[in-house]
């Protein structure tokens, strides 16, 4: 037993026993969709899952990286299931969403990284459910030139892609990827299309020093990034980076504080904020200021 990885008290979570969870849990199954919820472990699940919030992962539910801090299989995936799109797109009109987030895994393998599947997916949920907003959660399309154009041009209302942590702590816990051609993505679907909300967000408790963590924020406002979502990172298996520490709630209300103050618009950082954690709450408040 290691001490450190056992949870303070702030880091509290709800078994998932609501009917409404139960429900969305079988039309994931119907649908046969893979969830972010699931795959990550996440410890939202029964709050999110009890107000028909889930995140569907596109694309299968291998990956072709192998981040130190997924839960998510690595491996060479199976081809793309070309009827998903229309799937999901059901899925999200079966649930009444009025805003969905939709990520994937990475697709190294495809040449176009799952760039048209992501966009087939985005027009497939808009046919089913027009008024619903759709925030995409992304990889980082390294090394798949055009890629990004094709997704921007599907217009989703929130591009997301997570830096995930500090620059220096990439070689480690985020291999395979690079924090300045993140940076540099979330950038140019700005320059692509203005109107697009752009997103990102890091996990803390990896061993970032706050100095870090707000050179971060400067480097996203310097991209023009709208929203920002900071929470502790949580070690899904023993196989995992481990957690270097539990940061304090008053440390997350720090972190949000400067944030506002940089000029994100919308900020969410505490110690259970996931990407997707109440993106639909938040994103409707926003609409409606
Ligand atoms: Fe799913 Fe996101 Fe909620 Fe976690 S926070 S359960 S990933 S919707
Ligand atoms: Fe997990 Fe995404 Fe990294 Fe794949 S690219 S291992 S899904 S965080």
């Amino acid at each position: 037993d290691n001490p450190i990885q056992r949870k303070p008290d702030w880091i509290r979570v709800k078994a998932p026993t609501h009917p409404i969870y139960h429900e969305t849990r079988a039309l994931m199954r119907e649908n046969r969709l893979v969830t972010v919820c699931e795959e990550a472990a996440c410890p939202n699940i029964g709050e999110c899952w009890s107000q028909r919030h889930a995140t569907m992962m596109i694309m299968g539910e291998t990956c072709t990286r192998a981040c130190a801090f997924c839960n998510v299989a690595t491996g060479m995936p199976n081809p793309l299931d070309t009827d998903e799109p229309r799937r999901v797109g059901d899925a999200v009109a079966k649930l009444g969403l009025r805003h969905v987030v939709i990520t994937s895994v990475d697709r190294d393998d495809l040449k176009d990284g799952g760039a048209l599947h992501f966009a087939q997916t985005i027009a497939a949920i808009r046919n089913a459910t027009p008024e619903t907003t759709i925030e995409i959660l992304t990889p980082d399309f390294l090394r798949k030139d055009g890629a990004l154009e094709v997704v921007v041009a599907a217009r989703p209302d929130v591009f997301n892609h997570n830096l995930e942590t500090v620059p220096r702590l990439y070689p480690t816990i985020r291999p395979g990827a690079r924090y300045f051609h993140s940076l540099r993505l979330l950038d140019q679907v700005k320059e692509l299309d203005p109107t697009i909300f752009t997103k990102s967000g890091i996990m803390v408790g990896l061993g970032e020093q706050r100095g870090e963590v707000l050179q971060v924020m400067d480097d996203l406002r310097s991209a023009e990034v709208d929203f920002l979502t900071i929470g502790q990172y949580l070690q899904p298996t023993v196989k995992h980076a481990a957690v270097d520490r539990f940061v304090p709630p008053a440390e997350f209300d720090d972190y949000a504080a400067m944030a506002r103050a940089k000029g994100f618009l919308l900020v969410s950082a505490t110690p259970l904020t996931r990407s997707s954690y109440h993106a639909d709450r938040d994103f409707a408040a926003l609409r409606a200021a």
